[in-house]
């Protein structure tokens, strides 16, 4: 049974009551972890606010480098341990858990680097004035994590925060959080000061309302599905507290006829069946010029027969999703499709190994999907792939516009000027060129627009969203 984490110490629910963790590759219970509510939620705010106040207040930039960095140093030395947490929690393949592992060590890393370089600016002004300006921290930020990336989510938006001068309040999901329990104890043991960083589990509806509502919460960094967003957004709006959204993504990955096929296929199956499909930068549409669409789709089409699905212990090609609602619901997408007569050009394999209870879902290729169907409008959160062709460059990006979202896309083309043409069309917060998602991308901006939220994490543009600007003007003559 775990606990939460509040002021470095393992606490009791206040309630105590638990929730079972299932391993998504067997459906068998692994753990229990406490239901927190809102008394728990306090409890972490009136710590983190303590420890602003404080210990960590008090630390200067360099010194919280270091504390960033040698919490780095740990989680290099316990990736295993991680890695492990985060495959049976999460159900994903122990090759991209590991990943993982080496992504949240190396945004501590990377944001230990950058605490002690982030600086304002003068400001010429009138004659006899002098205008500065000081990036400050918000005070206590408060973070809704999801379960598809524990780690790597958590190190994004913590690791930034932390190393901008917050103390944190997380609530990680529900579904998986054993890894990131592991995190924080990794952090006391660093020696971060208690209260800098608090954990606690428990439902999106209690203690995650429970914490972005908080008054206490001076900035809440949210990631996950659109329509929470927007319930966050409202609670937040009570007490005027910004919010950074990170949400979901229909993505395109958009092929020209010019384009080196033998670096489009592996990348464009990568991102969809990476982490099963259940990742919100999937590519999860893949627009392909007419010319050479049968011939693409015919290549997609044999990589998707040589997928193989399996629990996170066999380390195949895709894991289970998350748990059975999440496999009903992308059933129910196959359904649908099936009934409008949509064909499937590619199927991957659940091997014969995978264990019974599993949640599993074999990854599959639609091709001629019309751009305004539900598999192409819709996230899925599965290992899906919407195909469907376009006839020039202006029908490109009409059909990679035209969804509710835009977080990532990428153009294959060697013509120079199409590549910037087209990236300055897209509505994107991300655009790739001749490749897809740059693996993680830690120093790369990165968030949406339209449903697919505001704010940017990730790279040094997060930590000016995890600051407020104050201006300083001087008169003195
Ligand atoms: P979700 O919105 O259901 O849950 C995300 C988190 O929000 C969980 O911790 C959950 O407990 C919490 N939550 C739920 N209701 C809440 C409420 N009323 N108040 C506060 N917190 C609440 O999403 P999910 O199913 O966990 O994740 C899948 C979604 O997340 C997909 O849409 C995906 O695209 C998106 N996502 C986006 C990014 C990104 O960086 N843009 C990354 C990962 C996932």
């Amino acid at each position: 049974m775990k606990q939460h984490f509040i002021n470095n110490a393992w606490v009791a629910g206040a309630s105590h009551e638990t929730i079972a963790v299932l391993d998504p590759s067997t459906g068998l219970q692994i753990e229990e972890i406490a239901r927190g509510n809102a008394i728990d939620i306090d409890r972490a705010v009136q710590a983190a606010r303590a420890a602003y106040e404080g210990e960590w207040g008090r630390l200067s930039a360099a010194e919280r480098s270091r504390l960033l960095y040698r919490l780095a140093l740990r989680l290099q030395d316990n990736a295993e341990v991680l890695a492990q947490l985060e495959a049976a929690d999460c159900g994903k393949p122990l090759k991209q858990a590991r990943a993982d592992a080496a992504a949240i060590a190396r945004y501590f890393e990377f944001y230990a680097g950058a605490a002690d370089k982030l600086h304002g600016e003068t400001i010429p002004y009138q004659s006899g004035y002098s205008v500065l300006t000081w990036r400050e921290a918000h005070g206590v930020t408060g973070h809704i994590v999801p379960w598809n990336y524990p780690m790597q989510i958590f190190g994004r938006c913590v690791a930034a925060a932390l190393a901008a001068g917050n103390t944190c309040a997380v609530k990680p999901a529900e579904d998986a959080c054993l890894s990131l329990l592991k995190v924080a104890e990794l952090a006391a043991e660093a020696g971060f000061p208690a209260g800098a960083l608090n954990l606690v589990t428990g439902y999106g509806h209690e203690a995650g309302d429970a914490l972005v509502s908080h008054p206490g919460i001076d900035h809440v960094s949210f990631t996950g599905s659109p329509n929470v967003g927007k319930i966050v957004v409202r609670a937040a709006a009570e007490h005027h507290t910004p919010v950074t959204l990170e949400l979901g993504g229909k993505s395109p990955q958009i092929v020209f006829a010019d384009a080196d096929f033998s670096a489009v296929v592996p990348t464009v199956v990568n991102a969809i069946v990476q982490n099963a499909g259940q990742t919100c930068s999937a590519g999860s549409r893949l627009l392909v010029q007419r010319e050479v669409y049968d011939q693409v789709i015919e290549l997609v089409a044999a990589a998707f027969g040589r997928l193989r699905v399996g629990s996170s212990q066999m380390d195949l090609d895709c894991g289970p999703l998350i748990r059975q609602t999440q496999l009903q619901r992308v059933q129910k997408f196959l359904a649908d499709a099936r009934q409008d007569g949509i064909p499937i050009a590619g199927q991957g394999q659940i091997d014969a190994a995978a264990p019974k209870g599993g949640f599993y879902q074999a990854p599959v290729l639609f091709k001629d999907v019309p751009p305004q169907h539900a598999l192409a409008q819709q996230e899925i959160f599965g290992p899906v792939l919407s195909a469907m062709p376009f006839d020039d460059e202006a029908d490109a990006v009409r059909i990679a516009n035209g969804t509710d979202f835009g977080l990532v896309s990428s153009v294959w083309t060697r013509d120079g000027g199409r590549q910037l043409r087209l990236a300055r069309k897209i509505r994107a917060g991300q655009v790739y060129i001749n490749n897809y998602g740059a693996g993680g991308g830690i120093e790369l901006p990165f968030g949406g627009v339209k449903a697919s939220g505001h704010g940017r994490e990730k790279g040094f543009e997060a930590l000016y969203g995890f600051t407020v600007l104050k201006t300083v003007a001087i008169r003195h003559d």
